[in-house]
């Protein structure tokens, strides 16, 4: 298992078994040279135990090199519950992985992800002290989704600008896999913007709120990765970009809010040589641990945390033009620059 690829780097990982609950959660510390190790708890019903595994091994990674591109004092990890969050969440489960965390010593940090509300955090939070992303209390910083979805339409516009030469959206269309909490919040400024847009989802309610709110245009989950559009947002979960997918993409640009959208690295290549460009997913979706890191600073300022999320327009452009320069992926360079910054990190110790 830890000769596994994805296991590649990281300092630390806990496996909890909480019988009593029903508990079963991964914590992955990737990396703390930044700082602690921050990244979101995702409810997820795994189908098996290696699934999980997989999943905060990758994802902690991401959030280290997330929170190094977003200029962050944080280290990168994540916290996975195998569990249905429609149907197995009670309050003593999350007291249970609130004192996993708690027994993580402070070298992780957890916050909201997919399968989970900020309600859900605050009963974790009567047990830890190391979360972040509450609804309420002293310096909280609330739901970190409007500043994903500010952050994925910051990284939107900078691809348009450099791929197409254009300041607006206006006229564009911008194809949307997923209207929840990101890509809800992402159609409203996509709209406000001119862009056309076209969404998928799973949940009929999510695509009513969308097409009630933004007059969107529906078409079926198969078929929203294939549509034709000036740009694709995938904002519903990982590994969207593969080998049965790119073949079939008709844009010339994917910019979107999930986590993991290459199924592997070598899609990035496949990517480039189908001169789709692509804005990497730690990159563009850091507004919401630029949002959360307000909090753990113990001093929320909201302009600062706006001008740190615009930021994301100039470091997609700096990517960008390296990807061009060294004729190589823009995964790759993302992945180069924030392994540059950490080791700077650590050498400056
Ligand atoms: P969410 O659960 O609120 O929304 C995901 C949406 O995708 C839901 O509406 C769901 O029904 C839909 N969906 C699921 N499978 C689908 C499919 N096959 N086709 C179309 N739609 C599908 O989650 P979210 O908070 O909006 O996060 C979305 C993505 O963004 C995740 O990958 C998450 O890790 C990532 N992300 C979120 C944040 C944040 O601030 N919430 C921050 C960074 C990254």
């Amino acid at each position: 298992m830890i000769e596994k690829n994805q296991f590649r780097g990281h300092e630390q990982l806990a496996y909890f078994n909480d019988e009593e609950t029903g508990l079963k959660a991964f914590i992955a510390v990737h990396n703390t040279t930044l700082g602690p190790g921050a990244g979101g708890c995702r409810m997820w019903p795994y189908e098996c135990e290696m699934d999980a595994l997989n999943d905060a091994l990758r994802l902690s990674r991401g959030m280290s090199y997330k929170n190094a591109m977003a200029g962050l004092p944080l280290g990168g990890g994540k916290a996975v519950i195998i569990a249905n969050s429609k149907t197995d969440k009670s309050e003593e489960l999350f007291k249970a992985f609130g004192r996993c965390v708690q027994k993580m010593g402070g070298k992780y940090i957890t916050a909201e992800d997919v399968g989970m509300t900020t309600e859900d955090m605050m009963v974790i939070a009567s047990e830890t002290d190391y979360i972040a992303g509450l609804p309420h209390g002293d310096h909280a910083s609330g739901d970190p989704s409007p500043f994903t979805a500010r952050g994925v339409y910051n990284g939107i516009r900078a691809a348009v600008k450099y791929k197409l030469g254009k300041d607006s959206l206006e006229g564009l269309t911008v194809a949307v896999q997923g209207v929840g909490h990101v890509g809800l919040f992402l159609c409203e400024l996509l709209h406000n913007d001119g862009a056309k847009i076209i969404v998928s989802d799973i949940v009929q309610e999510h695509l009513d709120e969308a097409v009630e709110k933004y007059g969107v245009t529906v078409v079926a989950p198969d078929e929203i990765l294939s549509v034709e559009c000036d740009v694709l947002s995938p904002c519903a979960l990982g590994a969207v970009l593969n080998d049965d997918t790119i073949p079939n993409l008709k844009t010339t640009i994917v910019a979107g809010g999930a986590n993991n959208q290459l199924a592997n690295d070598s899609h990035g290549v496949r990517l480039m040589d189908r001169g789709v460009l692509y804005a990497p997913d730690y990159v563009i979706n850091a507004g919401g641990i630029i949002n959360v890191s307000g909090e753990t600073s113990g001093n929320y300022d909201l302009d600062s945390i706006n001008e740190k999320v615009d930021n994301i327009y100039d470091t997609l452009i700096h990517i960008f033009e390296r990807s061009d320069e060294e004729k190589r992926p823009t995964n790759v360079v993302a992945d180069e620059m924030a392994e540059e910054i950490i080791a700077k990190a650590k050498a400056k110790k």
